[in-house]
Parts: structure tokens; C-alpha cells; sequence
């Protein structure tokens, strides 16, 4: 994304920064609200076309401020429907965002971060280190670009209907970047959408839970992934510092802020690792009762990973001995398997400053992001 320095980038503000922003410089609140609808609505990003501000303020935007959106690198079709495009972030670098279309509803999956620090044993992402936070504009560039490529439904609506932050990243490890983006998702005057169709996914950064409660009303997924702190801890590392326990009481307290519906518990299927049945009752025994879902995740293998998918079976057998508990349990379709296969090297050029160098290791990573079956059905 190339933007200019000595100008604001209005895309990705929130309502009210983008109201600050023009009193700061002696204008009214309301022109926000414009220059939103503008933006996200009309999908327009010159100011000269935005024609209900005065010739003077259009002058003066063009001077102090900027539409800048992300650039989009490719774009992949799937023959089952998805798509999935990549975009630039720096160093030839690229993120994933993908369109999941199901009967009467599209799933639009973002990415926060280049790559994740948290290191999830089983995540291709993980294994690729971390690189940087997306910037809001980079966030909700990926939603304007999805919505203004995809045709739109019959009854002129956007084909875009529900926005999960399933892609590469932890959000709330950005969550100084994602919250004005869930803002600009739910604002009647950008995207409107309904807090139920919007969905962030966590790990579990458990202040952060807390905070996100406090500040937002969006759907609340959890990467459980096991049903005890000793396999946790060894598959998501980030269990050690917010163990189990703790990470339930938040999900609680969320729902019991916003009267939420529930909270999915997606549950990644590891042969051998945590699909027995003993994990499912205990499983069923953390959850019962209370606002939770759980969706189960064929695990989507990569090369170098020590893991393997559970077997269909096992993974019916757990889905029902779940149900069987008494809890609502789903399993994932996996989608798009054809454009992983076809283009993720691409998507795998992400370069660890952090954590790995660059090897025969991270050859194997950058390649495993291909391998990743992006499929959604929170
Ligand atoms: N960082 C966030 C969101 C991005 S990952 C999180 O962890 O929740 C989105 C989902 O994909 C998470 O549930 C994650 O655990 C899961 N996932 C990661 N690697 C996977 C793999 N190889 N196969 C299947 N699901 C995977
Ligand atoms: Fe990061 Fe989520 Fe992958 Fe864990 S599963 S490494 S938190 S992207």
C-alpha cells in the first residue's frame, strides 16, 4: 500500500476519529459520516466524486487527505465457488483473504497480521514466525476490495453477508487495529452489518477478551483446541500464560455483557493427539451448560508438520458423543482446496524477523500456508 506521508489515510478511521479529524480542522462532525457512507457504501475513493461536500472542503480534503487502499497482488477462483486473493504487504510479501459462498449467505475470512507469533503447533501461519501488524486500512481494504470485485446478490446487496478474522493472524494481538475495523463493519454508516455476522477469532489473549468485551459486541469464536491445560499448553503455547480456566471465565463474562448467543469453541481434529473419546467427554464436561458451541476442524496438513487429520470417522464419532453430552456441535467443510494447492506459494512469503530464519524449515512453512484448506462455517 503506498500512501503519502504528509497525508491522512481516511480508510480504516472510525467514526470517530474521522469526526475528530474534521473539527480539528474546523469543520462539523457530520462530514464523517459522508465521507464514510462515500467509502464503504458507494466505493469511492476520489474526493473530486464525493459531491455532496462544498468545492472547498473537496479542495482542501485533496490536500490534507487520502483513500489509500491495500494492493490487491493476485486473484484465485476456486471451482467450488471460493476465492481467494493476496495482498501486497511489503518486502513481496503477501496476506490471504478468502470468499467462502454458501446457499443464502458469503463468508468473508481476513487476515490482522503478517504471520502469528504464538506459535500454535498444528498452524502454518505459526510456523512462519511473525512479520507485522496490518494497519486498519490494510484490514478493511481487504473488505472493500472482496465487496467491490464480488457480483452482488439478486436484491442488490453486497456479496458479502458475514466477516470472520480467521485468516493469517491473531486479532487481538492488533487489537489497537482491529477495533476500529470492527466499528466500520458494524456502523450503519459504512457497512452495516449485524455484531452476529461479524466474528473475531482468538487464540485466547484472555485481557484481551476482557477489553474487546467492554469496547465491542461481535461474535466471539475460541481456538480451544483440547480440553485440558496439560494438552494445551503443548499445542497452543499461548495456554501457559492463560491457561484454560481463565480463558472459560472470559468467555462467559462476554456473552454476559451483550446478552451474546454463545461462544464457538473450534476444536481442531489432531489423530491421536485430542480426538478420543475421553477428550470429547471431557470437552463436553468444560462446556455443558453453558453459551457454547463447538466446531469441530479437520486438521488441514502441511508438509514437516508432526500432526495428521483424525479420520472421518473419528471425527463423526466425536461430533455425536458430543451431541450426545448435550452440546450443539458442527463440523467443518473444507473449501477451496483446489486454489491452497494452486497459488499458496505465493501466500507463503512471509519472512520471519522475529523468531526463524530463513531455511530449509521456513521453505517447508512458506509452502505449508498453500496446504491450508480455508473453509468457515461459524
Ligand atoms: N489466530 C486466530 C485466528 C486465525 S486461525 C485463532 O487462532 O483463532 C483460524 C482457525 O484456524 C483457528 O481456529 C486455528 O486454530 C485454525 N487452524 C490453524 N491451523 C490449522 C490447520 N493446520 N488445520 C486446521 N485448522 C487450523
Ligand atoms: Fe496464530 Fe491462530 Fe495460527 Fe495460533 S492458530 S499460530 S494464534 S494464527
Amino acid at each position: 500500500m503506498t500512501s503519502t506521508a504528509s497525508k491522512t489515510n481516511l480508510l480504516g478511521m472510525s467514526q470517530d476519529a474521522l469526526e475528530q479529524f474534521f473539527v480539528e480542522h474546523g469543520d462539523k462532525p457530520f462530514r464523517a459520516r459522508q465521507v464514510l457512507q462515500w467509502i464503504y457504501q458507494r466505493e469511492v475513493t476520489d474526493f473530486d466524486d464525493m459531491t455532496d461536500l462544498s468545492k472547498k472542503l473537496r479542495v482542501w480534503l485533496k490536500d490534507a487527505a487520502e483513500v489509500t487502499l491495500p494492493e490487491i497482488q493476485s486473484r484465485h477462483d476456486s471451482s467450488d465457488g471460493t476465492v481467494k486473493w493476496l495482498f501486497e504487504s511489503g518486502s513481496g510479501q503477501a496476506v490471504e483473504t478468502v470468499f467462502i459462498p454458501e446457499p443464502g449467505r458469503g463468508t468473508l475470512c481476513i487476515s490482522s497480521q503478517v504471520g502469528c507469533a504464538l506459535d500454535c503447533a498444528f498452524c502454518a501461519t505459526g510456523a512462519q514466525g511473525f512479520n507485522r501488524n496490518l494497519t486498519s486500512a490494510e484490514i478493511i481494504g481487504q473488505v472493500w476490495h472482496a465487496i467491490r470485485e464480488l457480483p452482488r446478490r439478486d436484491n442488490g446487496d453486497p456479496a458479502v453477508t458475514n466477516i470472520v478474522f480467521m485468516g493469517m493472524g491473531e486479532p487481538l494481538a492488533n487489537y489497537r487495529n482491529v477495533v476500529p475495523v470492527l466499528k466500520l463493519l458494524v456502523s450503519d454508516w459504512a457497512y452495516g452489518l449485524s455484531r452476529r455476522r461479524v466474528t473475531i477469532s482468538t487464540s485466547g489473549l484472555v485481557p484481551l477478551v476482557d477489553k474487546l468485551g467492554d469496547e465491542c459486541n461481535v461474535s466471539l469464536a475460541v481456538s480451544l483446541h483440547a480440553p485440558s491445560d496439560e494438552l494445551r499448553d503443548q499445542i497452543v503455547p499461548v495456554n501457559k500464560l492463560h491457561p484454560i480456566a481463565s480463558l472459560l471465565e472470559a468467555c462467559w463474562a462476554y456473552t454476559a455483557k451483550h446478552s451474546n448467543r454463545f461462544v464457538t469453541f473450534e476444536y481442531v481434529m489432531l489423530r491421536d493427539v485430542n480426538d478420543s473419546l475421553a477428550h470429547a467427554d471431557e470437552l463436553a464436561k468444560l462446556l455443558l451448560g453453558k453459551p457454547a458451541k463447538v466446531n469441530l476442524i479437520p486438521f488441514n496438513p502441511f508438509p514437516d508438520t508432526r500432526f495428521q487429520r483424525s479420520s472421518a470417522d473419528t471425527i463423526m464419532h466425536f461430533q455425536n458423543r458430543l451431541r450426545q453430552r448435550g452440546l450443539v456441535a458442527t463440523t467443518r467443510k473444507t473449501r477451496g482446496d483446489d486454489i491452497d494447492a494452486a497459488c499458496g506459494q505465493l501466500a507463503g512469503k512471509v519472512s520471519d524477523r522475529v523468531r526463524k530464519p530463513l531455511g530449509q524449515k521456513s521453505m517447508a512453512a512458506r509452502k505449508a500456508e498453500n496446504e491450508r484448506k480455508r473453509m468457515v462455517s461459524v
